[in-house]
């Protein structure tokens, strides 16, 4: 299938989403019927495969220049797992990146993620669902320089429609989840790299989204603030959520669940380090010790 418009510029990653009369269905409250965890009820709702990719391919073609970046990609990611993707610089980790997280369509091929077909959706669609689905994590921490951690955070709640006094409730919940409850009034220049990677943590993980997407997260960090990062991840992995890391730092990756391989944009290795039981099919979701992920989640 071709996209058309697939050579447009990436999108902006977070904006507020034109034309949303409500907020967006992720973050309304819902009913959950007695004796159901809201986590299970989750689970049910969402589609099992949290990324599914068919036959992608991505060819950046300038006119001058014809590069394909991908060249059939097809992976599936289930909910629950927690992904390393590796590769030398070039073989396509950033491309797929962008893919993945519907910052980028593929020129051929299919994306799916949860369950939905990305290819069809307009700007307003998309950034939407990217607000509504995925918490991104750069190397380079993205924070909104002069403002507070906590405003940081509240950032794509105040994307999503979210009031005033909820937003901030719910970002001050996700600092205190990553150990920076005692520095929300920091501004960036404030904190240390370790530290403004645990509020971009929070911030992508303050709508509860279903996959948290990292390019590099650990690149601009020391060992110790690696170590605690990572940390983090592992956590959040054991929360019940999905986990894609893009990293070329081995020590990175091993701590991931399931080492994903890419040379020369083709995957060329799929390693499962453990045994995974999908979060759709396991009886017990792990305790979310978050209460805004209780009636708040969708
Ligand atoms: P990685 O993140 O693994 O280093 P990228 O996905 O950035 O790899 O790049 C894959 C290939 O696509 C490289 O050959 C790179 O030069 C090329 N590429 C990436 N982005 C663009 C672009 N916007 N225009 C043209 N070529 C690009
Ligand atoms: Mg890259």
């Amino acid at each position: 299938m071709i996209v058309p418009g697939s050579s447009r510029q990436l999108r902006p990653i977070m904006r507020r989403p034109r034309g949303l009369a409500k907020p967006p269905v992720a973050l309304r409250p819902r009913a959950v019927p007695p004796g159901v965890a809201p986590g299970q009820q989750t689970m049910r709702r969402r589609s099992r495969r949290v990324i599914e990719l068919r036959q992608a391919t991505k060819v950046y073609d300038t006119g001058t220049i014809h590069v394909p970046a991908l060249r059939g990609i097809t992976l599936v990611v289930e909910r629950g797992d927690f992904v390393a993707i590796m590769g030398s610089s070039g073989s396509g980790k950033s491309t797929l990146m962008n893919i993945i997280g519907c910052l980028d369509v593929p020129t051929s091929g299919e994306y799916l993620i949860d369950g939905v077909d990305a290819a069809g959706m307009d700007e307003d669609e998309l950034s939407d669902l990217r607000n509504r689905k995925i918490g991104f994590i750069f190397q380079s921490f993205n924070l909104v320089p002069r403002t507070t951690a906590l405003a940081n955070v509240e950032l794509p709640l105040a994307y999503a429609g979210l009031p005033r006094d909820e937003r901030r409730r719910r970002a001050a919940h996700a600092l205190a989840q990553v150990g920076m409850g005692d520095r929300m009034n920091h501004a960036p220049s404030e904190l240390s790299g370790g530290q403004q990677q645990r509020v971009a943590v929070a911030r992508a993980i303050v709508t509860n989204p279903i996959l948290i997407l990292a390019d590099e997260p650990t690149g601009n960090l020391d060992s110790r603030s690696t170590t605690e990062v990572l940390a983090i991840f592992h956590r959040l992995h054991d929360e019940g959520r999905t986990v894609v890391l893009i990293t070329h730092e081995p020590d990175v990756a091993d701590q991931a669940r399931r080492v994903i391989r890419l040379a020369d944009g083709q995957v060329v290795a799929d390693d499962e380090r453990a045994p995974f039981t999908p979060a759709a099919t396991a009886t017990t979701p792990a305790p979310r010790a978050t209460p805004h992920t209780g009636a708040q989640q969708a």
